[in-house]
């Protein structure tokens, strides 16, 4: 019997992973999705209660201080400080507890600015250590950037897509006297850096695949194909779309664009899963809409 751990069980790819386990029920699996409730992992004596308390044989490490760009730039020091305590926790923890294997979460935003493109896992460092060292199959999983339900919604922390869609869904509801025609919407920045999107949904499944499959302790970007990269101002004319909103959008070029652009190649995981489909970009946005109109009054 597997006991899989999943620390940062209650975010974004923590709620997906459930949806997605709930379907699939495994018979020689046992899930337990640990939320900021259950430990504060920046601390050791905390994160071994958890370990001690739930014993499990695999983790999925989701647990991060995460957030969009606005979030990231106000405060540099607290992600730095923060992620390696609980990165240095739960790794050692892990192994100290025998755990035979460990899929980290990275992301795209590790790579530096001015690099070469598109990025693949040969320009990673030091993921494999605790392989190196011990022997653990202690590896990561490298996402492009990453949407869907039970996202962070908060403005001054968000990532994009949850910041235009709690955005936008607040400038219809407020003053309806004004006709929609008349309302403007806010693209923070230019609207013209590119990323890569992919729905949680997709992901989830992609890292159950990765648990159970890769058994490799080489970094593999989990990424849509790089034909599928938009523009933050595509971004938000789907979500337009998906709203059915019928005024107009507006780049605020006096707000930060970030890094240009941060394409990935997703050429490794395509040689090993060359017909995965992923849920089509218009589609996924709709979902998301969705949930966040039926969910609001409860969402982050
Ligand atoms: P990044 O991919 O790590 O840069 O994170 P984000 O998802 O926060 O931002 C992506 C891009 O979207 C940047 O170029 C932002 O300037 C732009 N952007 C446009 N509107 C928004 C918004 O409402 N919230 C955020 N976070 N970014 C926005």
């Amino acid at each position: 019997m597997k006991k899989v751990l999943v620390t940062g069980g209650t975010g974004l790819v923590g709620k997906a992973l459930e949806a997605v386990i709930k379907e699939q029920a495994p018979t020689d699996e046992q899930w337990y999705f640990a939320g900021s409730k259950d430990a504060d992992l920046t601390n050791l004596a905390a994160t071994q209660a958890l370990f001690a308390r739930e014993r499990p044989t695999h983790v999925i490490h989701l647990a991060a201080m995460v957030g969009g760009l606005f979030h990231n730039m106000n405060n540099n020091l607290d992600f730095l400080r923060n992620n390696l305590l609980i990165n240095d926790n739960v790794l050692q923890t892990a192994h100290e507890h025998g755990c035979s294997k460990v899929v980290s979460c990275l992301s795209t935003c590790i790579f530096p600015d001015k690099t070469s493109y598109p990025i693949d896992e040969t320009m990673t460092c030091r993921t494999t250590a605790y392989h190196d060292k011990y022997g653990r199959l202690y590896s990561s999983v490298i996402p492009c950037n990453i949407f869907g339900p039970h996202d962070n919604y908060k403005p001054e922390v968000s990532h994009v897509i949850p910041g235009m869609i709690n955005r936008m869904h607040q400038l219809i509801k407020e003053q309806p006297e004004v006709p929609e025609s008349e309302k403007v919407f806010t693209v923070f920045g230019s609207g013209k850096p590119l990323r890569q999107f992919v729905y949680s949904l997709d992901l989830a499944e992609l890292m159950i695949w990765v648990l159970r499959n890769y058994d490799s302790v080489e970094p593999i970007i989990l990424s849509v194909d790089e034909a599928q990269e938009v523009t933050i101002y595509e971004v938000a004319q789907a979500i337009a779309k998906a709203f059915n909103f019928k005024g107009k959008l507006v780049c605020d070029t006096s707000k930060a664009d970030g890094q240009y652009k941060k394409t990935a190649s997703n050429a490794k995981l395509r040689s090993l899963l060359p017909d995965y489909a992923f849920t089509n970009f218009e589609t996924a946005i709709e979902k998301s809409v969705k949930w966040y109109k039926d969910n609001y009054d409860q969402a982050r």
